[in-house]
């Protein structure tokens, strides 16, 4: 069995093919000689009927009504199988009135059974004082309006000898075949399995680094050709996502490196010379800075990264969606007033949105922060609330900045993705913000999207599923 589970798929299948096979062609081999038995046995039956007529034809009784027959046509072997005649002549009270020599004085069935012969000729096997096994046909018959019981039989090892023979053959040439067809099925099975042989070998070539490479399709209609698309299609997507965490992990580190160098310079310049306490505290501050924008880029790698591992467990409630926008205003009027900008809320105070709040807030933020960021002073912010349909609330976010160019509107949602590198840099941009917004809206069944105000500006509209 160990043999059996062994790697070798080839050798395997062999194996399991040769053992059906020979299972099946010993019970046929079974079946054809229990067949060509119970055919000689017919056969044999059949020519006992005939010739128990040729014994009626040959029977004549003597005048002192002794029973006989030609001796030397009964003594001989049946012509056809080559089996021993053995007769017995009784009369219907059981007395037996004839016997020939192969019997040997044997009896052939004893006394008659009930009808015996009448009705037809009655077949059956017996076995004989001497321990043959005989094959026995009686028959009823009048000699001269005598009642005579007639039994013909013939003694049935040759015709075991005959089927031992036909046995024989077939179990000789049973290993030849058996050995033929594990061949063919060994070469069958080679051939079978050649693509999946260069399937494995390529397979085996696939690393991290060669991604790129793709698993041979010999016949796409077949089941390892279904099997290799659906492996290269795995491939594509592995590809896809390595290439991914590639892009992100640069991005991630070159975004990190910038404030990281600009608190090492601000430290090494400050070093150089002594400063005043008040110069010092200046320079502090600007470290700080560079922290906190570090810290805000930290934090969004983070919530990235559990994101893409399904890491945040939601914490769905239903809650009014004008006290979510009045809580963002919370956080960043303060960055508004600093620029003289007015933030305008509009829209149905009953729409409630369902989700998980802190997930939605963090969207909206984002979405408010980046309109407050973008926006000249003194220029106002335009928040609307409205029931989109009858499941669904939209969120609008107008500004009366610079707007989002018609071929960036989908990109500005990738990660690091920023249409004026330096501007963004300069307002404390890390390149995150939308595509964090993205993913919150979406995990939520949500849309997000922009367009152009009429005024020029840009307007974000974020789309949520309706709460109760
Ligand atoms: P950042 O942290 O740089 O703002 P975001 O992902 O939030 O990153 O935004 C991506 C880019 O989209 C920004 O760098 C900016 O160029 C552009 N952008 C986002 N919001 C606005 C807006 N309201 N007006 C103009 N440009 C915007």
């Amino acid at each position: 069995m160990r043999f059996f589970n062994s790697g070798n798929l080839r050798l395997r299948l062999t194996l399991w093919y040769g053992s059906a096979f020979s299972v099946l062609l010993l019970l046929h081999i079974g079946v054809a000689t229990y067949v060509h038995y119970r055919q000689l046995i017919t056969q044999a039956f059949r020519a006992a009927n005939e010739e128990t007529e040729t014994v009626e034809g040959l029977l004549y009784q003597a005048p002192d009504g002794q029973i006989s027959l030609n001796e030397d046509y009964f003594n001989h072997p049946q012509v056809r199988f080559r089996l021993d005649r053995l007769f017995e002549i009784l009369s219907p009270d059981g007395k037996v009135l004839y016997k020939n020599n192969k019997l040997n004085g044997a009896d052939l069935g004893g006394a008659p059974l009930p009808n015996e012969g009448i009705t037809s000729h009655n077949e059956r096997f017996l076995k004989l004082s001497d321990g043959r096994n005989v094959m026995v046909v009686t028959h009823f018959h009048y000699l001269n309006g005598r009642p005579l019981l007639l039994r013909l039989a013939y003694d049935e090892a040759p015709l075991f000898v005959n089927v031992e023979r036909f046995l024989g053959v077939l179990a000789l040439l049973a290993p030849v075949t058996i050995i033929v067809a594990m061949w063919v099925a060994f070469t069958v099975t080679g051939k079978a399995l050649l693509p999946l042989s260069s399937m494995v070998r390529r397979a085996e070539k696939i690393t991290a680094e060669r991604l790129s490479e793709r698993l041979p399709v010999h016949d796409p209609s077949d089941d390892l050709g279904h099997a290799a698309r659906v492996f290269n299609g795995l491939l594509q997507r592995l590809e896809d996502s390595f290439a991914q965490l590639k892009r992100f992990t640069s991005d991630a580190s070159h975004e990190l490196r910038t404030p990281l160098a600009s608190i090492r310079s601000i430290g090494e310049v400050s070093l150089q010379t002594v400063h005043s306490s008040e110069e010092y505290r200046d320079v502090i501050a600007s470290m700080l800075e560079e922290v906190r924008r570090l810290t805000h880029l930290v934090d969004s790698l983070l919530v990235i990264s559990r994101a893409d591992s399904g890491q945040i467990a939601m914490q769905l409630s239903s809650f009014s969606c004008m006290d979510l926008i009045q809580e963002v205003i919370g956080v960043v009027g303060i960055l508004a007033e600093d620029r003289r900008q007015t933030i305008q809320v509009t829209g149905s105070a009953e729409v409630e949105l369902a989700g998980d709040r802190g997930i939605l807030r963090q969207a909206i933020l984002n979405l408010v922060d980046n309109a407050i960021k973008y926006s000249p002073t003194d220029s106002t912010v335009l928040i609307e609330v409205q029931r989109k349909s009858a499941l669904t609330a939209e969120i609008s976010i107008t500004d009366q900045g610079p707007g989002i160019p018609m071929q960036e509107q989908t990109l500005i949602f990738d990660r690091f993705y920023r249409i004026d590198d330096g501007r963004s840099r300069e307002r404390g941009g890390t390149g995150l913000g939308l595509s964090i917004a993205k993913w919150a809206v979406e995990v939520h069944l949500g849309s997000i999207g922009v367009r152009q105000s009429d005024a020029g500006g840009s307007c974000f509209y974020v789309r949520l599923p309706l709460g109760k």
